[in-house]
């Protein structure tokens, strides 16, 4: 099933639950505008080269349009609509005042130099420039961008404007209007809700095991943390392979070996006898309590989602669990924490700094980490409720809630 059909998938779902007319379902499923360009930029050798580029306006009902810029090959309309949907949902689950949008340029990154990548940041900027603007539409990072390419796109729009606009982008660096805590705050996000479902099942910590799937930005800072909640995290794959070590894996000396080895599975035996090396989907089934998939989508699908021991999963990353294995995890009573919620962190501090570009104020890192802890923690309580209350999966009660909150505007 491809992306879009997931989205259309679960708002059905969540549409039926709220007893939604045809024709609300039909608005809630269609994008207002896709927007498609080639980009061409020339490269470091000699000649040029183009790319298939693409911004979706999904619904700005409940505000400016809100989401990332990936650079990644399987970026085409399919997926940038699916994700911008996602945005959408994602925004009116932690109720702040955006919509949802996503770009996508369909480029592989690692065969750009670093002159290419910027060009082509530019180039999508002059290509869409006239569609974003701080009350209309506001991009961030996602796969393959970041603050840095966030700052080359913001420069290419204030030079097409001819005026100073620092709220029309977000996940800029510090010096340039970015906020502090914007790096980790998906996963900071994810970790706040997780840490509120322990408490509501009366779980301790620090009797847990966690696999983690992803060592980049947010993999890596989730297992940091739930390693300081006292979770041995007994797995951690990248696109190498899972590293796995049942007494817990030293998290920093692992992170430290993929920045200068390249992955997680360079380890050896630093990480101790008992340590091994296994397939990249090998953590979608390893014995642990936590789940965290915070990578690529659809991970965990119809051939392995029988095979997950982990009572609860937490989807850092968007759209890992396909429908499928989505009603095979709800048959095995396991929860699983929705992309829309578990990584809502990210455009909430997105938001804070979007208002602190806005009101000329800056914000400290205590002020973003207190903010985003009750934003998430509340957000949680709404799903939770509603899913406990409806007897519905935590999927069905944020898709609902986001649906009915898109509605009201
Ligand atoms: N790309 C991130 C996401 O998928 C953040 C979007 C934003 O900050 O606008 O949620």
């Amino acid at each position: 099933m491809a992306a879009f059909q997931y989205f259309k998938h679960n708002t059905s779902k969540a549409a039926d639950l709220l007893g939604l007319s045809e024709e609300q379902r039909t608005k809630l499923m269609t994008p207002d505008r896709v927007l498609r360009a080639e980009l061409t930029i020339p490269l470091d050798g000699g000649g040029t080269a183009s790319f298939p580029a693409y911004r979706v306006q999904f619904n700005n009902r409940r505000g400016p349009y809100k989401g990332g810029i990936r650079f990644h090959p399987a970026a085409d309309e399919d997926e940038v609509s699916a994700l911008a949907a996602m945005m959408a949902i994602k925004c009116a689950v932690v109720g702040i005042p955006f919509g949802g949008g996503k770009g996508g340029v369909s480029v592989d990154p690692k065969k750009l130099s670093h002159t290419e990548t910027h060009a082509l940041a530019r180039e999508y900027v002059k290509a869409f420039a006239e569609h974003f603007g701080p009350d209309i539409d506001v991009p961030a990072p996602d796969m393959a961008t970041n603050p840095e390419i966030m700052d080359t796109m913001l420069a290419e729009y204030e030079r097409i404007v001819g005026h100073k606009a620092p709220a029309m982008i977000t996940g800029k660096s510090i010096g340039n209007g970015g906020i502090l805590g914007r790096d980790t705050a998906t996963a900071d996000g994810a970790i706040i809700v997780l840490r509120a479902l322990l408490k509501d099942q009366n779980v301790d910590a620090s009797k847990l095991r966690a696999a983690i799937q992803g060592a980049g930005n947010a993999g890596a800072q989730a297992a940091k943390l739930l390693s300081d909640m006292g979770v041995s995290i007994t797995a951690l794959a990248d696109s190498q392979g899972t590293l796995v070590v049942a007494n817990g894996i030293n998290v920093e000396l692992a992170c430290s070996i993929k920045e200068k080895e390249g992955s997680v599975c360079d380890a050896g035996t630093q990480m101790g006898d008992d340590s091994q090396i296994l397939g990249t989907e090998a953590v979608i089934t390893e014995p642990v309590e936590i789940l965290v998939p915070a990578a690529l989508e659809e991970q965990i699908h119809q051939g392995n989602a029988k095979d997950v021991k982990a009572g609860i999963v937490l989807e850092i990353a968007n759209g890992p669990t396909t429908p499928e294995a989505d009603e095979i995890l709800a048959a095995q009573g396991v929860a699983v924490v929705p992309d829309v919620l578990a990584n809502a962190g990210g455009v909430t501090v997105s938001y804070f700094e979007w208002l602190q570009n806005r009101s000329g104020e800056t914000w400290t890192a205590l002020q973003t980490s207190d903010r985003l802890e009750e934003i998430m923690n509340d957000a949680y309580r709404d799903v939770a409720d509603f899913a406990l209350f409806r007897g519905v999966t935590l999927r069905e009660a944020a898709y609902a809630l986001a649906l009915s909150r898109i509605l009201e505007e």
